[in-house]
């Protein structure tokens, strides 16, 4: 019995929740937030946080982390690294990918998976990918899935491993609704790209700058559209996944004014990078090789319009990180292509055959701290929403992204005059690089608390392996079908 009311008591901040900007104190009790107020009574502890921005901890929906080849190679990320370089940089909880390979049952394609992210220092859930959406995953292995708390499934328009065609994307819609699980989507169209990537190689265009040039807006803004029609067809709700242009987020605007349930995600590197960072000396654009492609110069602020305007109301990293020493420049190591390795006369992988993603779980707030409320763009409450209260909501994570009384005690403290310039050495996930090298920004996570403990202070992570938490999710609103269907027909459940 220590005598005290708090275990911990924050003081003296700034706090920044969805709603408001207010200076209180917060008072911590086994990990939760049981009071907010001036002038606590004294805790076990105390953090003076005098001159900070208090946040709630970061929430990254959408992080590839330590997955599992159907080969049995294993991604460089660890649970390990990626959890402590999330805490680094502000972010407390995060959501990974369960696989599915074609032609394998959904448990056959994960072995060991669940078991391994419980290394993680940071806690974390799943969202569980459909790639062969047979009657077994679909009927017994999906209902099993939503029992246990994995209430998302993930689906991709295009890659060779990965891709479902429309019929397949029907299925899966339905099957989500039956069971009251959300479906997140990457939209770009399959064939297209591969047209564009057999004429292009055909030209001998091998550059990393060509992976843009296969796979241009149009390519988004076509099978985002189509999701969505097919998601409202079937009455099912759904995120839009890494939009990263204009004219895909237009779609979703579109569709949310006929009032169907339908979100978009972006990412820092749609709102910082564009062609310029697919070129240069020695092969260092594939350093920013991801799908969809960064876009034009011009498209960064046509983004950031989107976001200000709530068309895309989360900011994930898409953390996916290959070290560009031994992946980026391999042939053959890309789990994520289209059409096949080709390699080229230097023994580098053509544009379609580099392994496509970009790390960016640590730098994912700093970035957007910097580029959003250090300059001027959203407000401090908007950045909550963007970085951790809209996740909560989208994936129903009730206690995160939330500075409540009765919340997880899941907390940054952002030192707003910091000036830092963003260096791979100082990162502490496993890639050997970040797009963001030498990038100057304004603010910065000085200490991430999670759940009451001190996770990370002045760039050193103290959570160890195995400390953070699975999170399951329960049914929710957001997730629920609007019941509006055509003719008033349900084809979902008849
Ligand atoms: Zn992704």
């Amino acid at each position: 019995m220590s005598g005290f009311d708090f275990d911990l008591v924050v003081r003296g901040g700034t706090l920044a929740t969805a709603a408001e900007v207010l200076e209180a104190d917060i008072g911590i009790k086994d990990g939760v937030i049981t009071a907010l107020g001036r002038n606590l009574p004294r805790g076990a502890e105390e953090i003076s946080a005098k001159g900070y921005i208090v946040t709630p901890g970061g929430i990254d929906p959408h992080t590839h982390i330590e997955e599992i080849g159907q080969d049995g190679s294993v991604a460089e990320e660890s649970f390990s690294s990626g959890s402590a370089a999330a805490l680094a940089g502000g972010t407390t909880s995060f959501i990974c990918f369960l696989p599915q390979w074609k032609g394998h049952t959904l448990a056959a394609s994960a072995p060991g998976y669940e078991a391994r992210a419980k290394a993680s220092r940071a806690d974390y859930s799943f969202h569980q990918i459909i790639t062969d959406p047979t009657p077994e995953v679909l009927e017994k292995e999906v209902p099993a899935l939503v029992a246990r708390g994995i209430r998302s499934l993930k689906v991709f328009l295009t890659y060779d491993p990965l891709r479902l065609d429309d019929a397949q994307l029907l299925q899966v819609l339905a099957t989500a609704k039956k069971n009251g699980a959300f479906v997140t989507i990457h939209c770009e169209n399959y064939d297209a790209i591969g047209w564009r990537i057999d004429a292009l190689l055909k030209a001998g265009l091998t550059d990393p700058l060509m992976h843009a040039w296969s796979r241009p807006p149009v390519v988004e803004r076509e099978a985002t559209h189509r999701a969505i029609a097919l998601a409202e067809l079937v009455d099912q709700p759904v995120q839009i996944f890494h939009v990263s242009c204009e004219e895909a987020a237009a779609e979703i605007a579109r569709a949310r004014r006929r009032g169907v349930k339908v979100w978009g995600e972006t990412c820092p590197q749609y709102l910082t990078h564009s062609h310029d960072d697919l070129q240069g000396p020695d092969f260092a654009g594939a350093k920013a090789v991801c799908s969809p492609a960064l876009r034009e110069k011009g498209e960064n602020e046509r983004v950031w319009a989107r976001i200000l305007d709530g068309t895309l109301d989360i900011v994930s990293s898409d953390h996916c990180g290959f070290s560009f020493a031994t992946a980026k420049q391999a042939v053959g190591a890309s789990p994520y292509g289209v059409g096949g390795a080709v390699s080229r006369p230097d023994g580098r992988p053509a544009f379609n055959a580099i392994p496509n993603g970009v790390p960016g779980i640590e730098t994912r707030l700093p970035v957007l701290f910097s580029e959003g409320v250090s300059k001027g763009r959203i407000d401090l409450p908007t950045f909550v929403k963007l970085s951790s209260a809209n996740a909560a909501k989208l994936f129903n994570l009730p206690g995160k992204g939330s500075l409540m009384p009765g919340a997880d005690a899941d907390l940054v403290l952002w030192n707003p005059d910091a000036e830092r310039v963003i260096e791979n050495v100082a990162l502490h996930h496993a890639i050997d690089y970040t797009p963001w090298e030498g990038f100057a920004v304004k603010g910065w996570p000085e200490v991430t608390i999670r759940r009451g403990q001190v996770a990370m202070r002045h760039g050193e992570v103290i959570a160890e392996e195995g400390t953070g938490r699975f999170l399951a999710r329960g049914p929710y609103a957001l997730a629920k079908p609007r019941g509006v269907v055509p003719d008033g027909f349900d084809a979902a459940l008849a």
